[in-house]
Formats: C-alpha cells, sequence, structure tokens
C-alpha cells in the first residue's frame, strides 16, 4: 500500500520548507492551503499522515478530526497539528481537539522525519479512540472517560530528576492521579515493573545512557508492550528516540497540562493494545480448541498433521498414530442422558491426555472419536501407550452423581510407522482406522493393531489384533 503524507497550510513557504524536509522519497507528499482543499484530497486518495497548521484560516479542528474518524476510509488517519512551540495552550488545546499529535511548525527535518516514521509505523493500528463507537464523541484525548478507567501507573527514569520531578511530575500526578513511581535506570532496565503503563525517560545529557534504557525496556519481555514517553532538550541525533523504540517525545518545557494529556493517551493505548491481544489469543485458542473436552479440535489436528507431513519429508522418522473411539457410546446416552455423556466424554479426554506425554498429540476430531500421535516412538513401545489409555479408561468408573457410577471404554485402532517406511499421515490415519474397525469386530475395549502394506517389519512380530 502506498503511504503518504499530506501538508494543509495557508502559508505557502511554511508548506514548502516542510515538505523539504520531509522523506519525499521514501512517501508522496501532497500539499493544500486551504482545509476544503485538503478535504477534496483526502477523500480521493485518503493520506496515512496529515500535517494541518494550526492557523489555517477558519480551521475547526474538532470537526475535522470527527469528520475523518466517522469515515471507514479515514478513520486510521493519523493527525498532527503543526503549532509554534511556544504557544502552549494551543498545543493542549489541538490535542484535546482530537489530534494525535502536535509537532512544533519550525520543526528541524532529523525530528519530523522521526515523527512521520512513527506515525506510519501505528497508522493502522486500531488502538485507542480509533475503535470508540461513531455515536460517542470522538475527539482524541478529550474523549469520554470509561466509567472504571484503571488507574495510570507511570515508571519515572531519570538520573538527576528530582528538579523536574518536583516541578512538573509532581503537578501532574496531583492534577490527574496518575501513579507515578520514580526508578533508577538501572533497575528499571534489570527488573521493569510489570504494572507500568508507561515509561517516562529523561534524558539529561547526551551521553547520559538514557537511550541505551530506551533500548532496553523495548526489548524486555516485561516492559516492551508498555508506552515510553522520552524527554529530551538534546538536539536529535542520527537515530531519534522515536526511531529507538520511544512512542512519544517531548521537550522538557513541556506543560503539566500536555504531559498529563500525553501519559494518559499512552495508557489507553497500551491498555487497547493488551485488550486486543488478548482478545486475539483467546480467539485464535477457540479456533483450535474443542469447547468440550479442552483438547485440540479437528482444525489443529489437520494442521498438526501438514506440519507432521513435511516433518517426515524433510526427515523420515518412527511414528505412532492411534485411533480410539468410545465403545458403545450411542447406548451410553441412551441411557445417562446427552449431558451425561458430555461428562463422561470430558473426562475420558482429560485421562487419556494424562496418560500421554509432553510431545504426544492428541486431538477431539469427531463425536467420540480421538486421534493421537505419539512421535519418534517404535510398535512395542505404541502398544504399551495404547494398553496404558484402554486400561485408564476401563478401570475408572466415571461418576455421573453419588449414586451412579458409569464405566466406560474404549477401542483403539493403532499403525506404526518405522522410519524405513517412508509413509505419510493419511496412510497412518486409514491404517489406524481400519485397524479400529476390526477392533470393535473383534468384541470392542481392545487394541488392534495395523498390518502396514510397506512395512519393513511387522509390528510386534507381525500380532495382528492384540488385547
Ligand atoms: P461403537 O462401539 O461401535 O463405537 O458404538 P457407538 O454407539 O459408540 O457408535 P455410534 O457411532 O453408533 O454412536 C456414537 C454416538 O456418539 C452417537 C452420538 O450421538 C454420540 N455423540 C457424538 N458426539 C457427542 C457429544 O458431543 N456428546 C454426546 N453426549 N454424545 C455424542
Ligand atoms: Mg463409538
Ligand atoms: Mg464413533
Amino acid at each position: 500500500m502506498q503511504r503518504s503524507v499530506l501538508i494543509i497550510d495557508a502559508i505557502s513557504t511554511r508548506r514548502i520548507h516542510m515538505r523539504a524536509q520531509l522523506d519525499t522519497a521514501a512517501y508522496p507528499v501532497d500539499l493544500a492551503d486551504t482545509q476544503t482543499e485538503g478535504l477534496a484530497l483526502i477523500r480521493k486518495d485518503p493520506p496515512d499522515v496529515v500535517i494541518i497548521a494550526d492557523d489555517l484560516p477558519g480551521l475547526r479542528l474538532r470537526q475535522f478530526c470527527k469528520t475523518l474518524r466517522g469515515n471507514t476510509q479515514t478513520q486510521f488517519t493519523t493527525v498532527v497539528v503543526a503549532v509554534r512551540s511556544e504557544n502552549q495552550s494551543a498545543r493542549v488545546s489541538a490535542l484535546v481537539d482530537g489530534a494525535h499529535d502536535v509537532i512544533d511548525m519550525n520543526s528541524d527535518g532529523v525530528d519530523l522525519k522521526a515523527r512521520v516514521r512513527s506515525f506510519m509505523r501505528t497508522s493502522g493500528q486500531s488502538e485507542g479512540w480509533y475503535r470508540q463507537p461513531q455515536t460517542q464523541a470522538v475527539s482524541g484525548l478529550a474523549e469520554a472517560v470509561p466509567e472504571f478507567a484503571p488507574k495510570t501507573v507511570a515508571s519515572f527514569v531519570a538520573r538527576d530528576s528530582e528538579i523536574w520531578f518536583d516541578k512538573i511530575l509532581n503537578d501532574v500526578s496531583a492534577a490527574s492521579g496518575i501513579d507515578i513511581r520514580p526508578t533508577s535506570a538501572r533497575l528499571a532496565r534489570r527488573s521493569p515493573d510489570v504494572e507500568s503503563d508507561v515509561y517516562i525517560l529523561l534524558e539529561t545529557g547526551s551521553d547520559d545512557g538514557t537511550r541505551d534504557t530506551l533500548v532496553a525496556l523495548r526489548s524486555h519481555p516485561t516492559s516492551r508492550d508498555s508506552r515510553i514517553l522520552f524527554v529530551t532538550d538534546c538536539p536529535s541525533q542520527i537515530a531519534s528516540p522515536l526511531d529507538l523504540g520511544a512512542d512519544d517525545q517531548v521537550p522538557t518545557t513541556i506543560s503539566p497540562t500536555e504531559l498529563r494529556l500525553r501519559i494518559d493517551r499512552l495508557a489507553r493505548r497500551k491498555r487497547d493494545a493488551d485488550r486486543k491481544r488478548k482478545e486475539t489469543t483467546e480467539l485464535a485458542q477457540k479456533a483450535y480448541v474443542d469447547a468440550l473436552t479442552g483438547l485440540s479440535n479437528r482444525t489443529a489436528m489437520e494442521e498438526y498433521l501438514l506440519r507432521m507431513d513435511h516433518a517426515l519429508t524433510a526427515q523420515p522418522r518412527a511414528v505412532a498414530m492411534m485411533i480410539a473411539d468410545v465403545d458403545h457410546f450411542k447406548a451410553i446416552n441412551d441411557n445417562h442422558g446427552h449431558a451425561a455423556g458430555d461428562v463422561i466424554l470430558a473426562q475420558l479426554a482429560r485421562t487419556m491426555r494424562s496418560k500421554l506425554r509432553d510431545g504426544d498429540f492428541i486431538a477431539r476430531y469427531g463425536g467420540e472419536e480421538f486421534l493421537i500421535v505419539l512421535p519418534n516412538v517404535e510398535a512395542e513401545q505404541a502398544h504399551d501407550v495404547a494398553l496404558r489409555l484402554r486400561d485408564a479408561v476401563a478401570d475408572n468408573p466415571i461418576a455421573l452423581n453419588a449414586s451412579t457410577h458409569v464405566r466406560a471404554t474404549i477401542s483403539i485402532g493403532l499403525a506404526v510407522a518405522h522410519r524405513n517406511d517412508r509413509m505419510s499421515t493419511t496412510d497412518l490415519q486409514r491404517a489406524a482406522d481400519n485397524a479400529l474397525y476390526s477392533a470393535k469386530r473383534n468384541g470392542r475395549n481392545r487394541i488392534d493393531i495395523a498390518l502396514l502394506a510397506n512395512s519393513h517389519e511387522r509390528p510386534l512380530g507381525g500380532t495382528h489384533g492384540e488385547q
């Protein structure tokens, strides 16, 4: 996808200067001199980032941001307002009106490019305010606070922080209730605070190691999902803090109000990202897990078998496969009811899983049918495992209530490929299925072993139909 930037500014020298500062080789930069022209360009070809001058005649920023977020084409477009750096109140009101960020109108090229790169990285991430319901006032930092907003926790890392801490952070935490925890760089690097949504790093000199702390926090498993706000007055170097992984960068002259807005915004984005990650993990799990038994489901099984086939092609090895089927399960359902049948299935699954080792695979792939794979296992060992499963099920009647116990049994079809057999999992599955059929025919509660057509050795001395 082509990424692009649009600059809307009535003053042509500023527009052109800003474009010159940007990396026009990496992405196209369009220019507009009025809000109307800007909106027309946005509708025609939605950019990733819009930089808009706050002194644009007739600009109604709140409405502008709302229009963009209300449209599916532009809901993820980053809106950045260019403000004169000394104008503290304009900075704050731009953020409150819904801008994602505020930049200095005279920002130097290095800083501007780093910021735009950072916006490009995060644009399209459905974080935070983007997903507000359309009916709610959607206005960036000023959005309605949810009824239950967890308290924001921030770690403050600085070497010689006291003056800044007293001056700014005390004001911030007193006014906002943000829990700000001072910590040393050493401690933050070694064992970051699990509860911190945001890390505030204060750079006090261009070589004070704060950027190393930034990189360390970004890669530490405990803090890599936290947001990092980098505070510095040091002139931009080749790699800006934003390129090194900071989520936001501000000067020490920042007003307490703006700092609070930015910390809150970062914390909210962190929590949204956490929630999204959790939902994604849960969804992925649901897609692969059988809800009744907690075992892998058919989808997971098919993917596992595909991976197993690739592994077997790359490096032939022994593999055992079993198909286990509950005996006369229809009668169990008929006698005790379907709900009791469910309880029994779940318990049987637990029993079987408990008899397998970590590297073994078990899936419920049909109603009362289970597929088990034991990698790198030869025939005799596989047969022992099958016996263990069968006996564990048969010897442990399942309690439905204080007076009703059901003794279920399973039949197992076992197929074992020697490493020289070069069988696919489809061949094995077919063979195990045939063996299961014969276990059923031969009386149930037993294990039958498949004779493989191209086997180099007959499993267990050729015994067909072991009990
Ligand atoms: P066999 O020994 O030959 O395997 O006999 P069976 O009765 O177990 O075999 P059949 O295939 O005739 O019946 C399987 C039964 O399993 C029928 C179906 O209603 C029941 N079943 C399948 N899935 C579930 C489930 O999720 N819960 C319950 N309670 N029953 C299920
Ligand atoms: Mg059955
Ligand atoms: Mg069946």
